[in-house]
């Protein structure tokens, strides 16, 4: 059997788009190994969000194409790169990196069986076209090689619609496809039916799920009833939600379905009205806050973790103090953070006048970093004392003690010290302490 060795970067999308490519090439006979050395064909799946993750792609490309330039035991290993970088670089990837025998966008990954076979003749392919549909008829052909565990990911829409100023989720990912509600319930039961307790739905923007259909009127509460209805013990999330598409009818299913967690992932990006117009979010700080409010209202002990971009170009201090004071004010139980980073083709790599100097945009990420620490632990100290409902999710050994770790509905991790591997099992746990990034518990 031949073997295939993937390193996935960047986000859960990516990560999806690996468990299908998995999929298809264990159809074409090729097994997945863990160990590069060993691979007949090395893939790398790029993310672009950041200049970073495009070095550190281009920095694996690199090794792989001198092991294949260098060893004799190499020189037929086949290389390929997929993903957001493929996407966005294209063709001009072989004058880069010439060792490199396939290029595979994001439009196209079912394609991928078709361009193995090509390269295997000696061709080298690009493949990066856009397309305004989901490739959904081919995807019915592949089952999908889940990463073993205890969450399914499963794509509801693919693209963005949305153009914020820094973002190359849109020239990367194209323009937002809803896939048909049919296929993710199959998708899903099938994971089910596979052991997985977790049904995790994704998408930039899942909460427009559904807008672009033509032939029915089919929106994320609908497809959330549908699977919520599905038999079986197991829970529901979404990610990411537009803080504006978030619609009343939404927050009531959410608080009706049982299977559906307390959780919702808003990025705000900044507490600045001022800058948020300027990244072209279609909302402000107050719209934001009523949003939350409400959410919160009506959604008991519900989680909401946010996104923020520090020094964003045109960032003035005062404006930045509103991003610190969005956390508090928000009381935003988590926030991933990034510093910003300017990206070909978006429209805010072009402001090189308003750019924001290294040092600062460092010193600003570093005080965010702080505000999110602390707002995490107050957030996880309102549940010591309570009993929560645990899904074990990892089992190991940590200072000599065996811990099992777990998330709580509302998306709290819990460490529970436990000489038994519940792995997969719904637990009750009394809390009783709170770190800055867990709870700590012990099973009633
Ligand atoms: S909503 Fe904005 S930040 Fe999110 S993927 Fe779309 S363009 Fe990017």
């Amino acid at each position: 059997m031949k073997k295939v060795y993937i390193e996935t970067m960047g986000c859960q999308m990516n990560k999806s788009d690996t468990e299908r490519m998995l999929g298809m090439l264990s159809y074409m006979g090729y097994e997945e190994t863990k160990e590069p050395e060993q691979a007949d064909l090395l893939i790398v799946n790029t993310c672009s969000i950041r200049q970073l993750s495009e070095d550190k792609a281009f920095s694996q490309l690199g090794v792989w194409g001198k092991w294949k330039h260098e060893k004799v035991d190499f020189k037929t290993i086949k290389i390929g790169i997929s993903g957001c970088v493929a996407q966005q670089k294209a063709e001009s990837i072989f004058k880069r990196a010439p060792y490199v025998d396939f290029v595979l966008g994001t439009h196209k990954i079912y394609a991928l069986p078709e361009i193995i076979e090509r390269i295997n003749k000696g061709k080298r392919v690009c493949e990066c076209t856009e397309t305004n549909a989901t490739e959904d008829n081919l995807a019915k052909n592949y089952d999908i090689k889940r990463v073993k565990g205890v969450n399914a990911w499963i794509p509801i829409t693919e693209g963005c619609n949305n153009f914020c100023t820094y973002c190359i989720v849109p020239y990367t990912r194209g323009r937002e496809r809803s896939r048909l509600p049919e296929l993710i319930i199959k998708e899903a039961k099938d994971a089910l039916n596979e052991g997985f307790k977790e049904i995790t739905l994704l998408g930039q923007n899942v909460d427009s799920y559904g807008k672009d259909f033509k032939d029915r009127n089919y929106r994320l509460a609908d497809l959330l009833r549908e699977l919520n209805a599905i038999d079986g013990e197991f829970r529901i999330r979404f990610v990411t939600s537009y803080p504006t598409d978030i619609t009343d009818e939404l927050i009531k299913t959410v608080v009706e379905l049982d299977k559906v967690c307390e959780y919702f992932h808003i990025p705000m990006q900044s507490g600045s009205s001022e800058i948020l117009k300027a990244m072209n979010r279609r909302y402000d700080r107050q719209t934001y806050a009523q949003i939350v409010q409400k959410v919160r209202d009506m959604v008991p002990d519900v989680t909401i973790t946010s996104d923020f971009i520090a020094g964003f170009p045109g960032e003035t201090e005062e404006q930045f103090q509103e991003t610190l004071t969005a956390i508090d004010e928000f009381e935003l139980d988590y926030s991933n953070l990034a510093a910003y980073s300017p990206r070909e083709k978006t429209v805010a790599a072009r402001w090189t006048d308003k750019f924001i100097p290294e040092d600062i945009k460092d010193e600003r990420f570093q005080r965010l970093n702080k505000k999110v620490q602390e707002n995490c632990l107050k957030s996880n100290l309102k549940y010591v004392g309570r009993e929560m409902e645990v899904l074990i999710e990892n089992f190991y050994e940590h200072k000599g003690k065996m811990i099992n770790t777990g998330k709580t509905r509302n998306f709290k991790t819990v460490h529970i010290p436990c000489d038994k591997d519940m792995t997969g099992e719904f637990v009750n746990v009394k809390i009783t302490g709170a770190k800055t990034w867990y709870l700590q518990g012990e099973i009633k």
